[in-house]
């Protein structure tokens, strides 16, 4: 094997491990509680976080992708009731790839206190469970109404 061949190899050994123990991490050391609006959900935090605004946010995320975007009522419950939302202490888009890279079923969204972020992976994880895919490049999102969602997502979220 070339020299090459080795620097490849070993930065995508690294990525792996990497995504494995994130995977860990939000799997088997979280403590996810259900709360609920318009539907249920799990989340966790890494600190304590103002449950109202993030059940408020995670309700308007879905009003904005159930109006805006391709998805009916009956599969965005269906997505979202699986949902497990980590809210992190740095601002974060994270998402349904770290857990996808393992074969499992993606259900695990990332963001940062903010939730700035929300809609968007909340699209993702309806992407993962709904379309069986997810457009990481957003080529879609425009076409498909999901950009207009998260952009109004972005402008009315409770900050
Ligand atoms: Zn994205």
């Amino acid at each position: 094997m070339s020299w090459l061949g080795i620097v490849i190899c070993s930065a995508v050994l690294a990525v792996v491990i990497w995504e494995g123990a994130k995977h860990l991490r939000y799997r088997t050391r979280r403590r996810w509680k259900t709360v609920g609006g318009a539907f249920p959900f799990m989340y966790d935090s890494t600190d304590p976080i103002d449950e109202d605004k993030l059940i408020s946010n995670v309700d308007m995320a879905y009003a904005s992708l159930l109006t805006q975007g391709p998805w009916n009522r009956r599969q965005l419950w269906a997505a979202f009731t699986r949902a497990r939302i980590f809210v992190a202490t740095h601002e974060a888009w994270d998402q349904v790839v770290c857990t996808m890279k393992t074969g499992e079923t993606p259900t695990v969204i990332a963001v940062g206190k903010s939730m700035s972020s929300l809609c968007h992976e909340m699209a993702h994880l309806a992407e993962a469970l709904i379309d069986g895919a997810v457009d990481l490049q957003h080529l879609g999102w425009a076409r498909r109404g999901i950009a207009g969602a998260t952009g109004t997502y972005e402008r009315t979220r409770r900050l």
